[in-house]
């Protein structure tokens, strides 16, 4: 007869022991590909074999090839430029404060979504090891806003703080949290029709707007200000940054496709309508950012480009989770936006001269 041995977590209760991975039964039946499910999953969630959600280990393996660290960006030509009274003009100055406001709060809002909202009702543990890869890369780009605010002797208090004191950050912000809040709740479990909606809603909030939206005029506006030479050490930190959010989004979209094929009961008209509404209003809201941070034209973009920027944006985002397109004919103004997300970090976008990237800590630059 086989013994039972259990642990639970106090906090969990039966019911979500075996989401959180704590219970397991000795001598029970091997763990086999078709035990394993995204969302309420019943089996051992501490066998990462066999591989049922390959794309998801792959998307780990990737995101290990891409690693890189915040202090071994060259900071110095960036505090020469900031230091300078004639280095920038007002706007682009506006510019890097808005962008770095809102990211320097915002991955970590992403992170802790991941690790005490997300991380608990997906259960699997190919995808778990992404998201913990993925937890460690939004406190990688904190440390890295963290890194530039510092570096140039910023005012930490008033970035920080920008979104909860400047509106068109503040609202951004405030529009995701209600998605993460609810999942948060140690009293939420998924295994109903209506929390495993309320679970794939904040996925999409998450990933496909607040990830997927809300970070390309900031990324689109300092990766421009990187082309022409202006903070290239601050344009090369959000260079490999968005690198690493694109996998970010396409493993959030994975999951979101997967959870359907396996729920395919969730993927209402009405939630449908809901998920497009949810898109559109982040489409609007990022376009009230770009208005805010460019009222006129600058680095040879307006706001008007942006407002065809994050249509073309929104079709993808809709057609990649099945939605239907919004915007009939958007194109995309920034081509090179592209090219900066495909980037392979031995070809440096900004030729600030690295000559090796590479795990362990240590950098060479040419002299
Ligand atoms: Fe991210």
């Amino acid at each position: 007869m086989a013994t039972m041995l259990q642990q639970k977590s106090k906090s969990s209760g039966a019911a979500n022991g075996g989401a959180i991975g704590l219970e397991f039964e000795m001598g029970a039946a091997r763990i086999q590909v078709d035990d394993k499910r995204i969302i309420n999953c019943r089996a051992d969630l501490n066998q990462l074999v066999p591989f049922k959600y390959k794309w998801a280990w792959q998307k780990y393996l990737d995101a290990c090839a891409n690693h890189w660290m915040p202090n071994e960006i060259n900071m110095s030509a960036d505090l020469a430029l900031w230091k300078d009274p004639e280095g920038l003009t007002e706007d682009e100055r506006l510019i890097v404060k808005r962008s770095l406001g809102f990211f320097s709060t915002a991955d970590s809002l992403v992170a802790n979504n991941l690790v005490l909202a997300v991380y608990r009702h997906i259960t699997n543990p190919e995808c778990r090891q992404y998201l913990l890869r993925q937890a460690f890369e939004e406190a990688l780009h904190t440390h890295g806003y963290q890194h530039v605010i510092e570096s140039l002797g910023m005012d930490e208090a008033e970035l920080f703080n920008m979104y909860r004191e400047v509106p068109s950050v503040a609202k951004k912000t405030a529009w995701s949290l209600p998605y993460t809040q609810s999942l948060a709740d140690p009293d939420f479990h998924t295994g109903t029709f209506e929390n495993d909606q309320r679970l794939l809603r904040d996925l999409i909030a998450f990933y496909i707007v607040f990830e997927g939206i809300f970070f390309y005029v900031g990324f689109a506006q300092i990766l421009s200000m990187g082309r022409r030479n202006k903070m290239t050490g601050t344009a090369e930190q959000f260079q490999y940054i968005l690198r690493d959010e694109s996998m970010h989004l396409n493993f959030g979209i994975d999951v979101i496709n997967q959870i359907k094929i396996e729920n395919p009961q969730l993927w209402t008209e009405t939630f449908k309508q809901e998920a497009i509404a949810m898109i559109r209003s982040g489409v609007d809201l990022e376009y009230d950012y770009a208005l805010d941070t460019m009222p006129r034209g600058i680095l040879g973009l307006n706001a008007e480009m942006f407002k065809e920027y994050l249509q073309f944006i929104a079709n993808r985002r809709c057609a990649q989770i099945g939605l239907q397109q919004q915007y009939p004919g958007a194109a995309n103004p920034f081509p090179w936006m592209s090219e900066v997300m495909d980037l392979k970090k031995e070809k440096n976008f900004f030729e600030t001269r690295v000559t090796e990237y590479q795990t362990g800590g240590t950098l060479n630059w040419d002299e």
